[in-house]
């Protein structure tokens, strides 16, 4: 597979991370995925739930194969509008306080508007607060502090914030010379970025899949059940592309492609594992067989939802998920190969 594939797949995961998308609040994001594979001659439509299924062709439709990634993000939303015009914030799926303190934000007002803000230690400056230092960071302890001239709860309902609106940390994304890319939320819009890479390899190539392939970009993985719906008939296997995991205790580097063989909900199927080890082989693909200790994916809540599927996972590696994450084109370059290697394409 020619390298230009993973240079489309960052290009294109680097516009996507520009689209605000904290989980439920993701319609902008399906439409930008919705026009990207439908820019590419694919055949999509927004599901009820508000995720995106494309069909991207091939031909043994009762032994089809889906692929999922999800472009929901972490974030929070306003919960409490205090005295003093500061916002109180719940996470949307597992966002860090400590990792989103001195983050500048973008809150969404139902109304249209955007307000910038930072989420803040409450009593920020080190030169007042003696407990800088010795203070636990969480929700209850950090606050959004709107640029706007607002002492009040009053002032902050005069701008038409109000609980519930939604609040979205920047991603600060950069591609660096070396190959590096540094986002938050490379889980999972570099894997929508992959997807849209084989999509289009599929295209240029006028490859045609001997099984149906279909993927479904969810919306709602970041609290459990984005892959619980929409799957077409005649799906035998759903395959999460979604981060790999990179730290102490796992073999993957950032540079790798993820072989996921066990996560927190119990091992993935031994013959779907097999087989994309069998494609990373083929195709030469850097890879790396992992058991991740705290994760959960999309292809779970498939099977959760009564699916009679074997499940697979992999994805590019990610390093201080959650957080402000690190991945590499490299990465991104051996996914390709083993999904390639996988349709046989
Ligand atoms: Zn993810």
């Amino acid at each position: 597979m020619d390298h230009k594939y993973a240079d489309f797949a960052v290009e294109k995961a680097v516009e996507l991370l520009s689209v605000d998308s904290p989980t439920g609040f993701t319609e902008r994001a399906a439409k930008w995925v919705y026009d990207a594979f439908s820019a590419l001659g694919f055949e999509a439509r927004i599901t009820k739930k508000g995720g995106v299924l494309i069909d991207l062709g091939g031909e043994d439709e009762d032994d089809a194969l889906l692929l999922e990634a999800h472009t929901d993000t972490l974030g929070a939303m306003v919960a409490e509008i205090k005295d003093n015009g500061r916002l109180r914030v719940a996470q949307l799926g597992g966002m860090r306080a400590e990792n989103g303190e001195a983050e500048n934000v973008r809150v969404y007002t139902r109304a249209g508007k955007i307000y910038e803000g930072t989420l803040q230690l409450i009593n920020a400056s080190v030169h007042v607060n003696g407990d800088y230092g010795d203070t636990k960071r969480s929700f209850d302890t950090t606050e959004v502090v709107l640029d706007e001239d607002v002492g009040s709860a009053e002032d902050v309902r005069a701008l038409g914030v109000e609980v519930g609106d939604v609040v979205c940390f920047d991603p600060r994304t950069r591609v660096t010379k070396s190959g590096y890319i540094k986002s938050r939320f490379l889980d999972d819009k570099l894997s929508v970025g992959i997807l849209l890479g084989l999509a289009k390899y599929i295209r240029d190539n006028g490859a045609a899949p001997k099984r149906r392939v279909y993927a479904h970009i969810t919306v709602y993985e970041e609290v459990g059940h984005g892959g619980a719906g929409s799957v077409p008939q005649g799906v035998t296997e759903a395959i999460s592309v979604d981060m790999g995991c990179v730290g102490e205790g796992v073999q993957c580097t950032e540079k790798q492609v993820s072989i996921c063989v066990m996560d927190s909900g119990g091992p993935y199927s031994y013959a779907v594992v097999g087989k994309l080890i069998d494609a990373a082989k083929r195709e030469g693909a850097d890879y790396a067989l992992d058991v991740y200790p705290h994760y959960g994916s999309d292809v779970e809540a498939t099977l959760d939802a009564g699916n009679d599927i074997r499940h697979g996972l992999i994805g590019s590696g990610v390093y201080a998920s959650h957080g402000y994450e690190r991945s590499h084109i490299e990465g991104v370059y051996n996914s390709l190969k083993v999904l390639k290697g996988y349709l046989e394409i």
